[in-house]
């Protein structure tokens, strides 16, 4: 009798599951119907070193827009990020940062770098494979190109990404590790050649009373990309005081709303390449 209720139960668990499924399925199919009516935008938040303060490079992100508003992809961007859409909207957003920045391109400071966001699972589509190859190659000798890998729950190379990440390398696209330390499995990709950058995420370079709430894992983070060649970036520099403090700890680059928010294409020609 005993076996009876637990083939019936197991029978019902697969059943509610499938339902479950299906019902995921059918939300995540009318969440990107909905998505790929609105128009893609790139933002551009620059990312400044620490020493002069000056800016080195642009973090490329996604906006979303709907009667005049632009949404940020915060709320959904982890429903999506396994889709074809995403694929054509990073893809996009590769061209609109191409058709607006490479005719005043040349006015970028020397060694800058765009940086765009990108899945794991994005790494081993050929479509956006050749998008990127194709804007490293128009901005060759003009702006260099990152690729932040990022890690949702955790980060997992196969194969072919792997072979896609060193072809890419190989025509020199760096990568970065981003929200480093938010998830549980990054430290080990530091092993990785290919990445040449380490983003620390906003939730550990927070102060308290004066001080950097984090400072001993921040600390060890600087020592071990020191000894590994890596750069770090610290995100969420809300304030001056953070600022200093993350200066002092021997962090390279800085980006966060206190040293800019992420802004239009227009704004960032007009504010900093004094283009119009
Ligand atoms: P992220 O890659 O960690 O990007 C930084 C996020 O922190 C951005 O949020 C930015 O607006 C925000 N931010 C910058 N400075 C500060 C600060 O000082 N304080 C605080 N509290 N936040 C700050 P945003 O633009 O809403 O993007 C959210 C996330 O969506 C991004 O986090 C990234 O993971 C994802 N995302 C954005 N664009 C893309 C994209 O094109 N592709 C993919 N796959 N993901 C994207
Ligand atoms: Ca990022
Ligand atoms: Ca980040």
């Amino acid at each position: 009798m005993l076996s009876v209720y637990r083939v019936i139960y197991n029978l019902s668990n697969i059943v509610s599951r499938y339902a479950l499924h299906k019902q995921t399925a059918h939300c995540l199919s009318e969440l990107t119907s909905r998505l790929s009516t609105m128009d893609v935008h790139p933002f551009l938040q620059p990312i400044f070193c620490s020493r002069d303060e000056k800016i080195i490079g642009c973090e490329v992100l996604l906006r979303l827009r709907e009667n005049k508003e632009y949404i940020s992809p915060v709320g959904f961007i982890h429903e999506i990020e396994h889709t074809e859409l995403m694929n054509k909207i990073t893809c996009e957003l590769l061209d609109k940062i191409s058709n607006s920045l490479f005719p005043c391109s040349f006015l970028l400071p020397e060694g800058f770098y765009f940086s765009f966001n990108l899945s794991v699972f994005q790494v081993r589509d050929s479509f956006v494979i050749n998008s990127i190859v194709n804007f490293s190659k128009l901005f060759s000798g003009k702006a260099n190109l990152v690729i932040e890998i990022v890690e949702r729950n955790f980060l997992e190379f196969d194969e072919g990404t792997i072979r896609n990440m060193d072809a890419l390398m190989h025509s020199g696209i760096r990568f970065a590790i981003d929200d480093f330390c938010a998830g549980a499995s990054s430290l080990k990709y530091i092993e990785y050649n290919g990445f040449s950058t380490i983003k620390i995420d906003r939730t550990l370079t927070v102060t308290f009373e004066g001080r950097l709430a984090y400072s001993r894992v921040i600390m060890a983070i600087v020592s071990l990309a020191k000894s590994s060649n890596l750069t770090v970036i610290a995100e969420g520099v809300e304030d001056e005081e953070q600022k200093n403090l993350l200066k002092q700890a021997g962090i390279c680059a800085l980006q966060g709303y206190y040293l800019e928010n992420p802004m239009e294409l227009s704004i960032f020609k007009q504010k900093y390449l004094n283009w119009s």
